[in-house]
């Protein structure tokens, strides 16, 4: 009985973390959206006294948008991995990420060992 309701428990957790992960993605989706937006307006008041400050604007916004698609690939990757019930499952050890790991980083696919094991240098674009 006891098993059955910590499955149910991390079950109802699971769906929490895979709501978020389809909020978030559907928030860098709209973000992507008004960021193009911005883009067109800038054109239109282009101004030379702006230029500069408009270039290192645009800059931010397209490393900003290179960070959301980076996110986005981990997003969906993280969402296909629900639909074959293979979400939280540790891609180094098979073992089940504890979901409290999972709550707090939802896009981790290492335990916290595995992840200790495998220092690597894009390590922090991940977790
Ligand atoms: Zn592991």
């Amino acid at each position: 009985m006891k098993n059955t309701e910590t499955q149910d428990s991390t079950h109802a957790e699971l769906e929490a973390i895979k709501h978020s992960l389809l909020l978030q993605k559907s928030e860098i989706l709209n973000k992507n959206f008004e960021f193009k937006e911005q883009q067109s307006s800038l054109s239109k008041n282009s101004d030379e006294a702006d230029a500069v400050s408009q270039e290192l604007e645009s800059n931010l916004s397209i490393q900003l948008h290179e960070r959301d698609r980076h996110s986005l690939v981990l997003i969906d990757k993280a969402l296909s991995k629900f639909a074959t019930n293979s979400y939280g499952e540790c891609e180094g050890c098979g073992d089940m990420i504890d979901v409290r790991r999972l709550k707090a980083r939802p896009l981790a696919t290492l335990c916290i060992s595995c992840m200790e094991e495998q220092e690597s240098p894009t390590r922090n674009l991940i977790q």
